[in-house]
């Protein structure tokens, strides 16, 4: 069929793909030191091309002080955001394939998540983050296929928080709550009462995401608290037709920007505060679970744990792909919350990695 053509002239970008079938990748990305924070001593001792990057406590002496950490890349602090995205691509474009596909952003409040996924400002295309050079990348690919494969893009936005999940683009502002439906005639839409709004060019994106965060911060006392403790999920849609043979074939990427993963401490937060620490604590281990079980290639796959693991469930393991990106802040009063941070996303990386690699 004319699809089997398109494959094989983007036989590279195929081959991409199918290396990256069943695999958790992790990526590692440092955050510069802000402005102000100039001087600021590095907990960030090597970084290596290997993928391995060395954590130091000045602290401590000897062999107690330093301890490395291996994954599939890791990103210095002057890594650009088309640096970020070029290994990012291929996932991203396995979704015009028909492939399900998943991309995280991990790490704790202010190490740099939003900044990976959506850029510092929507304004400026050079910095844009992840998930507006998927779409623009999928907008263009679509084009270029254009006369083999007809597709249509579309997208949803929701918000999780406190365990309730909410549609962000919604124009009315009415920030009802949404049930989620396993099914997998939904193919990754599990929040089927979620606007799915068709796009077509970046300007669109750029239109639905003012809305989004202008749902987001509906409620919040203040715009960043608010969404350093809820999930945002950003779905992208696929479907395309093939134009000879009439076959229709779907994709499905999810861009997720986590709840910041910094642990609180139980006696300081009272209230609301320890309410949402305890959802995000419970749905990212629970994230963490169902990724080991799957790693185990367990009978039981712990997805009802959490919405999150729902929402996310027909696009993790199995014939999906999923990419991780971990964030660190160097700053030395980030430690503790570093070291955690790469402890987990070990856990995640052990699927790709194997035995061998892992140092524990
Ligand atoms: P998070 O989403 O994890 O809470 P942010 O993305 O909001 O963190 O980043 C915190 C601050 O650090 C922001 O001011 C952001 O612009 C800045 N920042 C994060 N990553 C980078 C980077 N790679 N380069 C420059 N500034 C960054």
């Amino acid at each position: 069929s004319s699809y089997q053509k398109v494959l094989e002239e983007n036989g590279s970008l195929y081959n991409q793909v199918q290396d990256l079938k069943g695999a958790i990748r992790v990526y590692c990305r440092v955050r510069p030191f802000l402005p102000g924070q100039s001087n600021g001593q590095s907990t960030v001792d090597y970084i290596g091309e290997d993928g391995n990057i060395m954590i130091v406590n000045p602290l401590k002496q000897g062999k107690d002080a330093r301890r490395v950490f291996s994954f599939n890349k890791v990103f210095a602090t002057n890594a650009t955001q088309e640096q970020i995205y070029a290994d990012t691509q291929p996932l991203v474009r396995s979704a015009l394939d028909g492939y399900n596909a998943c991309i995280f952003a991990y790490g704790q409040t202010g190490s740099g998540k939003t900044y990976t996924m959506s850029g510092p400002d929507l304004m400026t295309e050079e910095t844009w983050g992840v998930n507006y050079r998927a779409l623009r990348d999928l907008f263009h690919i679509s084009k270029e296929r254009a006369d083999a494969i007809k597709y249509e893009v579309s997208v949803q936005m929701i918000e999780i928080y406190n365990e309730q999940v909410r549609d962000l683009l919604v124009s009315d502002g009415s920030n009802r709550r949404l049930d989620i439906r396993n099914n997998s005639q939904l193919n990754g839409l599990n929040v089927p009462d979620a606007c799915l709004v068709p796009v077509s060019c970046t300007q669109d994106v750029l239109d639905l995401m003012k809305i989004g965060q202008r749902n987001r911060a509906v409620g919040a006392t203040a715009l960043n608290e608010r969404s350093s403790r809820s999930h945002s999920v950003l779905t992208v849609h696929v479907r395309g037709r093939d134009l000879i043979s009439n076959s229709v074939l779907k994709g499905c990427l999810h861009l997720v920007d986590l709840a910041g993963s910094e642990r609180v401490e139980k006696s300081e937060a009272v209230g609301e505060r320890l309410k949402e620490a305890q959802h995000i604590n419970k749905s990212l281990s629970a994230l963490g679970d169902v990724i080991s079980a799957l790693a185990q290639k367990s009978q039981h796959i712990p997805y009802r744990n959490s919405k999150l693991t729902q929402v996310l469930q027909d696009s993790l393991g199995g014939h999906a792909k999923t990419l991780m990106f971990v964030h660190i802040n160097p700053e030395l009063n980030a430690l503790g919350e570093t070291i955690s941070t790469l402890k987990f996303a070990e856990r995640v990386a052990s699927i790709e990695l194997g035995a061998a690699k892992s140092n524990k």
